[in-house]
């Protein structure tokens, strides 16, 4: 079986050999993106020499980038656990030209590297380019020799990249593999194209134009590509199996789970194995890149993260601090391809073990409110707001954690009564009322949440059903 690790390499070596400048993974705090809350692409680093603010390092480069999404635009965090295909950190590959080759070039190496480096069965393969791009087309009959069946036009916003609303755009063209019958889902622009037989493994951009204030667009003269690969999804793929949490890492993340939490991840329990397994490796890559837990910003995204992991471990039976304790388990299977993660290990355990000890001294006692307050509910109900503002100010429930909770129970929280007590609260401690001090921290996530929210920037695609933060 092929491994992430070596799947990782294989991608970057075959750029290398393709004239592409090995890069080594962005921080992933933007260092040049005040606007963003982390890197959500592999573009992103790359983001001022595509505008033409900076000289590229070389003509073409290639990287394996580290990505989360869990927050702003871009938020998986709701899907994790539940679909088989997101995480709120993963690895994203990419080749990337400046200027050199475009779309012909672009389309070969994808499918060279699919089908022969890879060895991807052809018919397993289908490809959506954008409504008007027949360029990209043809060029997909030529290469792949795809009948227009295999080559899903999706119209206007969807299939059509942006940075912003001025700036370099164009194109995208989007490869999915065939999961086959037996899982739910149909292709890319069905209605139910959000299942999962369908899984979207690699997104090339095609940046051609560019928009100009008030709405003319003029072509680049040196047009770009950036593509992007999730590595979870490709080897997932590659090792054959169908959900993202089957590879080879996670497995091993899972099974050091089910040591020390005793017990084994099936039925109901998987959902908590995969979401810790996810939310350790974003938590332990947010905190080697300078974020700790606080309660703003970037630190409150990262403390919502860890405490949804550790109610799925207290979920498991976790009494005291485990989560840390998986972290020579993360090491093991990544540490030696971002070794960032080996240096900032003591930093790792100590905020991961300090976060849990400090949730668990109020975790229970919250449980027990909600449930004690959805006791009378019924399934499609919603929690008064009141009730999840108690939640978050005396127990330290971010508000997505109490909507992660209800989630398996079929009910929801109000929102609009959430945010009226809050505001509540803020008044009144305006005029000298007591304040705990975590409402202050849901005022600011929904601050970061909002302003994160309205930057254009996004990633690819503009079809983000899910994340709705
Ligand atoms: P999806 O439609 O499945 O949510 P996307 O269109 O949002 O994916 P892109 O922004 O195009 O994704 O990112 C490029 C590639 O990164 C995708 O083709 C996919 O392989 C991978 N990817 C995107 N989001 C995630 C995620 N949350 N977890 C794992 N891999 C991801
Ligand atoms: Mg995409
Ligand atoms: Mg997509
Ligand atoms: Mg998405």
């Amino acid at each position: 079986m092929t491994s992430v690790n070596d799947i990782r390499e294989g991608y970057l070596s075959f750029f290398e050999k393709k004239g592409h400048a090995r890069q080594p993974s962005a921080p992933l705090i933007p260092q040049n993106d005040p606007t963003l809350l982390f890197v959500n692409a592999g573009m992103v680093p790359f983001k001022n020499i595509f505008t033409g603010a900076e000289t590229p390092p070389a003509p073409r480069a290639t990287t394996s980038q580290k990505c989360v999404r869990a927050g702003g635009k871009h938020n998986d965090l709701d899907n994790v656990g539940y679909t088989a295909r997101h995480h709120t950190f993963f690895e994203m590959l990419g080749n990337f030209s400046f200027g050199d080759y475009f779309k012909d070039e672009a389309i070969a190496f994808a499918w060279e590297l699919c089908t022969k480096e890879f060895g991807l069965d052809p018919a397993r393969l289908l490809v959506t380019v954008y409504a008007e791009d027949d360029e990209a087309a043809d060029i997909w009959k030529k290469v792949a020799g795809f009948n227009d069946s295999r080559i899903i036009r999706i119209g206007t916003s969807d299939n059509f990249w942006s940075m912003g609303d001025t700036g370099p755009c164009g194109p995208c063209s989007e490869i999915f593999f065939d999961h086959g019958e037996d899982v739910a889902g149909g292709p890319p622009g069905s209605p139910d194209e959000d299942g999962d037989r369908f899984i979207e493994i690699w997104n090339l951009v095609f940046m051609q134009f560019n928009q100009l204030a008030g709405g003319a667009r003029e072509n680049l003269p040196k047009p770009s590509i950036d593509t992007g690969m999730g590595l979870e999804r490709i080897a997932a793929v590659l090792q054959g199996v169908h959900n993202n949490y089957d590879i080879d890492l996670f497995r091993s993340l899972i099974a050091a789970e089910e040591d020390l939490y005793g017990s084994k991840a099936e039925g109901d329990k998987l959902a908590s194995f995969r979401v810790i397994a996810d939310h350790l490796r974003t938590a332990a890559f947010l905190i080697s890149d300078g974020v700790l837990p606080s309660n703003e910003g970037r630190g409150y995204v990262l403390r919502r993260i860890m405490r949804r992991a550790m109610r799925h471990g207290h979920l498991l039976g976790a009494r005291e601090p485990l989560m840390y304790k998986l972290t020579p388990a993360l090491i093991g299977e990544m540490g030696k391809a971002y070794p960032e993660l080996g240096r900032a290990k003591a930093a790792i355990e100590s905020a991961l073990e300090q976060e849990e000890a400090r949730f668990q001294r109020t975790l229970g006692n919250g449980l027990s409110l909600l449930d004690k307050e959805t006791e009378n509910m019924s399934a499609g109900d919603s929690l008064p707001g009141q009730v999840a503002f108690k939640l978050s100010d005396t127990y330290g429930f971010p508000l997505d954690l109490t909507q992660d909770i209800l989630r398996s129970r079929d009910m929801t929280v109000d929102v609009e009564g959430f945010e009226a007590a809050l505001e509540e609260q803020r008044a009144g401690s305006r005029v000298g009322g007591f304040s705990s001090g975590d409402q202050a921290t849901e005022e600011i996530w929904f601050r970061v949440r909002d302003e994160a929210g309205r930057t254009n920037f996004g990633g690819y695609s503009g079809t983000e059903g899910k994340g709705k933060l």
